[in-house]
């Protein structure tokens, strides 16, 4: 239970030790006491994130700061951000379970919580150093959310140690952050989202009346951004792009300044930052910030439909909940609760569960289709994943010292005691079912409120309302509240129903496309099967060409084609496709059907059928075709408009290793048709004439871009659509070798090579790559920057392309990976070393490391031949060696022959091949020595030269040479 006499709301009036008056907000939240969620979607999603972060083992959670501070440190590493220090959670985590302790009362949450400090506390070094390892990469960042755990566990655990471990960090963070608030956009890593602090740092404030807080808190406050709202500016006036979330998470500080200080301006900010959201960047699910990022325009914000990843889920959330909160308390305004109702049905409410740490880090809104996914293991989003849901239990009822509000429509209790008498709610109902919603009082005695309830944005009549079953005059205020006002009694009972159909939601209020449709407060997404039809759809006339489909809550279908079915967005599971905005050009590719007898892998489908076929029309003025090479596959005939546009021969080496394209250009856009029909033939060197389609994809593109850059698009499109800088799960195929760039980077030469430059911070390039290893080529200069590499979504290492001498080649080689296929990501930081004037990072390509890197054990020095111009490696020392992995069916050893050399040993794959004596008999040194394998099996194979130590009896020497090894393909 918590002890009510240490809690203090945010929103009331409260008066600390330092003499500040706190502001009396108009009405106030219950902070989760007597709040308790009843059987519904949310209770579910709240039980089920409850028992998914109960499941954490304490062990895990602590083993890197138990290991930092050289404690014993059982237990597993729980790997993805969280084992990269990678904007840590863990304060997080200790928030969401704390809220979810005050949210169902569930001890084990508070055991939790008060056992993960105590042992935490432990590791917290003598100066107050805290972090999960020595090398953290966000230290404004996780300090802030260590600040929100602390400062929750007080709160909603009481826990005991909360409030000194939050004074000995603080004093860590008062010393150590670095004070320069450089705009996050250009910010290196030391600089992470400091315009966040402020709001935590108020809270402890307010939770401890120590000045220290609130002067640390008033360094981080980001009036440069916050004002631009309260003066009615153009955020695009001042930087071209922003981080969205983190954006709005800051401008929960102006709330947190605003019961503090309860200046106007902050109060301006919140209003004026909420309707910007919501009229300019925000899609009709509530979500925001495609990739992350504001977008500005209407058109940009279209634009981003084309692609995925459109609004970062949990933390997004998590930002507008609070903000929802501060402006629906401090306004007394109802308008402020429809983005809360919003985002429960269709952000974080319908976000998908943990799969093994991975979460449904964005919801995706493309045209294209789209499905749910968890990626990105312990990242950020799992951070607020809990804190969000837990915040449910404080969204639902507010009061004032003489009336109750109802803000959420969800089945729910509340316990209230007004004018000295317990006021207890039950209400029931789905708004989803069209039910009526439904409110039960008891009274300790009766009792005289004013009852209220929000009326949503959306309804589409006037609501009915009764009391005790009797219809009754209900007037909306002119703060959207519908209001009941007399003396209740127990057993009274409220319904209201408010009217809801089905409607569009225009990205651009000037454009019809694309729309969503919704049902009340419900965005709707069409399953697959019915997509041929759906640009056709006459939105004027939703609630006459569709019926609800009975016994699937929110779900229609189209009268006159019932394959055509809307269902709402959170229905859908994940990796199930959906169609959530329309606009015509959806049908560009998703008219195609396969006639014949096809079937179906994972990937693609197939058949061997002749005269099997794929018809349909597209829409633009390019098509691209898409398969997998089989040593067994044949060849197929593709039709445009009815004449023969090409043969394609899917015959590959190999078994589905690689993917091929076929594209063709038209001179005009419109309407064309399609087909491709399995001819039965092969080339010689094919066992079957199967044929493959993975995938096929039409565009129009502007007349002005020639074809060859039409297929670098659609590459790029691929790449980009599936592939996030940060994304910790490997991505869907892209082509091999082709580089990918995300960000701006601007065009430069190195000698003949054409060379990519940027600074941008969090500007990438990538690459997917096969066999066991890869070279980065870039240059270095005097302003060279910083950049991360990744690696199969795995951070490896950290590269400087500083160089005291512009114009330096450079050559990163990352080996030693299982051979297969893999991705590298080179990420900038947009910082760089002391020595550097700038954080330019200039790359020139990835190469192959094919053959791998030259690996020397034992001892080798640098020599150099002057009869043939080579340096090599020469070494005398018995077993020394030189090994090389490379692909091909042979290996050629490339030496030099002197009056000292030895006898060296060859080994293939391990096995002794050869000896090989290096001895030159004709007096002169250092003359070209070669020697070769051939015959081998067409793969991956390793050659060992070993210095044996031994020698022909004429040599005056041991020692073994090598110049080069090159794979003979
Ligand atoms: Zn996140």
């Amino acid at each position: 239970m918590k002890i009510q006499i240490l809690k203090i709301a945010l929103c009331c009036l409260i008066v600390c030790s330092s003499c500040h008056i706190v502001l009396a907000s108009p009405i106030q939240t219950f902070d989760y006491n007597g709040v308790r969620l009843d059987n519904s979607r949310l209770k579910s999603q709240l039980d089920h994130v409850k028992s998914e972060y109960l499941s954490i083992p304490n062990d895990d959670l602590l083993k890197g700061f138990r290991q930092r501070a050289g404690l014993a440190a059982p237990g597993f590493n729980m790997g993805g951000w969280y084992s990269n220090d990678y904007f840590h959670v863990f304060g997080q985590i200790i928030s969401g379970l704390s809220r979810m302790y005050a949210a169902t009362g569930d001890a084990a949450c508070k055991a939790k919580v008060d056992y993960l400090i105590e042992e935490w506390e432990k590791t917290i070094s003598p100066d107050g150093f805290f972090y999960y390892t020595n090398n953290p990469n966000a230290r404004h960042y996780t300090y802030d959310k260590m600040v929100c755990g602390l400062v929750d566990a007080k709160l909603y655990c009481n826990n005991s140690r909360a409030v000194s471990c939050l004074n000995r960090i603080t004093d860590w963070a008062i010393v150590n952050l670095d004070q320069t608030r450089v705009y996050a956009y250009n910010a290196s890593n030391g600089n992470t989202e400091w315009y966040t602090l402020t709001e935590n740092l108020y809270r402890a404030y307010l939770l401890t009346g120590d000045q220290k807080y609130k002067d640390f808190g008033d360094i981080w406050a980001y009036s440069e951004f916050w004002d631009i709202f309260a003066n009615n500016g153009n955020i695009f006036d001042r930087w071209q792009a922003y981080h969205a979330y983190s954006h709005l998470n800051s401008v929960n500080g102006a709330g947190a300044e605003y019961l503090v200080k309860g200046q106007p301006q902050y109060l301006n900010t919140l209003v004026n930052a909420h309707d910007y959201w919501l009229t300019k960047e925000t899609y009709a699910s509530g979500g925001y910030g495609p990739r992350e990022y504001l977008q500005g325009s209407y058109d940009n914000l279209i634009s981003s439909l084309l692609g995925e990843s459109h609004f970062e889920t949990q933390c997004g959330s998590w930002a507008a909940f609070k903000l929802c909160k501060y402006l629906l308390t401090n306004t007394g305004d109802a308008r402020f609760g429809d983005w809360v109702e919003t985002l429960t049905y269709n952000g974080i409410g319908a976000s998908i569960g943990l799969e093994n740490g991975n979460v449904q880090y964005f919801s995706s809104y493309s045209i294209y289709g789209s499905s749910k996914k968890a990626i990105n293991k312990w990242s950020c989003c799992t951070g607020t994943r809990p804190q969000a849901v837990a915040d449910y239990a404080d969204l639902i009822w507010f009061k004032d010292p003489s009336n109750l509000y109802v803000n959420l429509y969800t089945p729910s209790s509340v316990n209230w005691i007004c004018d000295g008498k317990t006021v207890n709610v039950v209400q029931r109902g789905q708004l989803e079912a069209n039910d009526e919603i439904e409110f039960t009082l008891s009274v300790s005695l009766p009792v005289t409120f004013g009852f209220k309830f929000r009326v949503p944005n959306w309804i589409s009549g006037q609501p009915v309302v009764k009391i005790n079953d009797v219809v009754v005059q209900a007037n909306t205020n002119s703060n959207h509240w519908l209001e009941i006002s007399r003396q209740w009694q127990t057993n009274d009972k409220v319904s209201i129903a408010f009217p809801m159909n089905l409607r569009t939601k225009r990205v651009d209020p000037s454009k019809i496309y694309p729309y969503a449709i919704m049902y009340g407060p419900i965005f709707l997404a069409a399953e697959p099967k019915g997509l041929n039809s759906l640009a056709s759809i006459n939105y004027n006339q939703l609630n006459l060409d569709f019926v609800p489909v009975s016994d699937r809550i929110g779900t229609f279908v189209r009268k006159n084609n019932p394959e055509l079915i809307l269902k709402p967005y959170y229905a859908y599971e994940a990796g199930e496709k959906y169609f959530a905005y329309i606009d015509p050009r959806m049908d560009d590719y998703s008219g195609f059907t396969f006639v014949g007898s096809w079937s179906g892998s994972g990937q693609f489908r197939y058949t061997n059928s002749t005269g099997s076929k794929i018809e349909g029309k597209f829409y633009g003025n390019y098509i691209k075709v898409e398969w997998s090479k089989f040593n067994d596959a044949g060849k197929a005939e593709i039709k445009i408009d009815g004449q023969v546009a090409g043969i394609i021969d899917q015959y590959g080496p190999c078994r589905g290793c690689e993917n091929a394209v076929w594209t063709y250009c038209l001179p005009n856009g419109g309407e064309h048709t399609f087909s491709l029909r399995v001819l039965g033939q092969k080339c010689e060197e094919s066992s079957n004439t199967y044929i493959n389609m993975v995938s096929i994809a039409a565009k129009d593109y502007k007349a002005d871009i020639n074809c060859d850059e039409k297929i670098d698009i659609a590459d790029l499109a691929i790449f980009y659509d599936t592939w996030l800088f940060d994304s910790t799960t490997i991505p869907e195929p892209v082509p091999i070798g082709t580089s990918f760039f995300n960000g701006s980077w601007s065009d430069g030469n190195f000698f003949n090579w054409s060379v990519k430059r940027t600074d941008q911070q969090d500007a990438f390039v990538g690459c997917a790559f096969n066999g066991t290893g890869t070279r980065l080529c870039g240059v270095g200069s005097k302003d060279g920057g910083l950049a991360e590499v990744w690696i199969d979504g795995s951070l490896i290492d950290t590269k400087d392309f500083y160089s005291s001498i512009d114009n330096t080649s450079l050559n990163f080689d990352f080996s030693g990976l299982q051979d297969g296929e893999h991705y590298i990501i080179l990420k900038v930081m947009g910082s760089h070393n002391p020595s550097s004037t700038g954080n330019i990072v200039s790359f020139l390509r990835f190469e192959p490391l094919d053959p791998g890197p030259m690996i020397r054990t034992g001892s080798w020095n640098g020599g150099y031949s002057v009869v043939t111009e080579q340096p090599f490696w020469y070494s005398s020392s018995t077993n020394a060696s030189i090994s090389r992995s490379f692909t091909g069916t042979g290996i050629k050893l490339i030496s030099t022959s002197w009056q000292d050399s030895g006898i060296a040993e060859i080994q293939i794959d391990g096995i002794v091949h050869t000896s090989l004596d290096l001895y030159q008999h004709n007096g002169v040194n250092g003359i070209p020595y070669e020697w070769e394998v051939t015959g081998l099996n067409n793969g991956t194979h390793t050659i060992l030269v070993r210095v044996t130590g031994t020698k022909n009896p004429l040599s005056g020497g041991n020692s073994v040479n090598v110049v080069d090894l090159v794979p003979i393909k």
